[in-house]
C-alpha cells in the first residue's frame, strides 16, 4: 500500500522551515500531501489561493508532493485522502507540548492515522511564519526565509 503522509498546517507562508520538513520526509513517504488548513474564522495573511500557489511553486519539479486545502478535522482529511500518515515538524519545547496534545487527540479520533515528527534542523528553529509575516509588514526582506523559487514582491499580503 501506498505510504500518504499528510502535512498539515497554514503556511501563511511557507518557509524554509517548512519546505526542508517536507523533502527530508520524502524519504519515507511514497507521497505528501501538503494541506492548508482553510478557516474562514481566522484572517490570514496571505489568502489561501496564494498560499496553494506559493507551495505549488516550491516543489513543482517533485511529483511526490501534492498540495490541497481543507476544512474540517485533519484526520477526517487524511481519512478522505487515503493518508494514514500525519507529518509535523517540531522547533522546540513548546512545539512538542502543543503537538503532543494535538496528535494524542487526533490518535483517540482515529487511532488508524500515525502522527510522525521530524526535528527541525538547527538553522530553522527560529524560523516560523509569524515573524516573516511581520518582517514584510515592516518593509523588510523576508527572502532568507522563504524558499529561494519563491519571490515575495510578487504577492500582496492583506493588513490587518
Ligand atoms: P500551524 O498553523 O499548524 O502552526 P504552520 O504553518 O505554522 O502550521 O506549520 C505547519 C507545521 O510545520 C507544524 O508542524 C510546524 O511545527 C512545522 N514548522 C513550522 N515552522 C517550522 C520550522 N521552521 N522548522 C520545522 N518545522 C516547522
Amino acid at each position: 500500500m501506498k505510504k500518504i503522509a499528510v502535512f498539515p498546517g497554514s503556511f501563511d507562508p511557507i518557509t524554509i522551515g517548512h519546505e526542508a520538513i517536507v523533502r527530508r520526509a520524502l524519504s519515507l513517504f511514497d507521497e505528501i500531501i501538503v494541506a492548508v488548513g482553510a478557516n474562514a474564522l481566522k484572517k490570514s495573511f496571505y489568502p489561501l489561493a496564494v498560499r496553494k500557489e506559493m507551495i505549488k511553486k516550491v516543489f513543482q519539479n517533485e511529483p511526490r508532493v501534492r498540495v490541497d486545502h481543507y476544512e474540517g478535522l485533519t484526520v477526517d482529511y487524511c481519512k478522505k485522502s487515503s493518508a494514514s500518515y500525519l507529518l509535523r515538524g517540531l522547533r522546540t519545547a513548546a512545539d512538542f507540548e502543543f503537538e503532543r496534545a494535538i496528535a494524542q487527540v487526533n490518535k483517540a479520533m482515529a487511532s488508524e492515522i500515525e502522527t510522525v515528527f521530524l526535528l527541525t534542523s538547527p538553522e530553522h528553529s527560529p524560523i516560523n511564519s509569524t515573524i516573516v509575516r511581520d518582517i514584510i509588514r515592516s518593509g523588510g526582506d523576508a527572502s532568507l526565509f522563504v524558499p529561494t523559487s519563491i519571490d515575495l514582491n510578487e504577492y500582496k499580503g492583506e493588513e490587518d
